[in-house]
């Protein structure tokens, strides 16, 4: 479980950012929390960051946001 399925490599608890275009805007989310791959980058976010991220998209959407940023602890509140 804590090898990367890709590289072999270790996964490591980390930080990344995540950006979205859905066409009409972009939304990036910095800090999100994130098992990285230490030797080829690959990363996975757990089901709760991941729907905590698409309400985010959908949000922006709603609002017709062109480019939104934002920090993930203040989604995540
Ligand atoms: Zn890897």
């Amino acid at each position: 479980m804590d090898k990367c399925p890709l590289c072999g490599g270790r996964k490591a608890d980390g930080k990344t950012t995540f950006t979205v275009d859905f066409g009409e805007g972009v939304v990036v989310v910095r800090n999100v929390p994130a098992i990285i791959c230490e030797q080829c980058g690959e990363e996975w976010l757990d089901d709760d960051t991941a729907s905590r991220l698409e309400e985010v998209t959908n949000k922006a959407k709603e609002k017709h946001t062109e480019i939104e940023m934002v920090p993930y602890d203040k989604v995540a509140s």
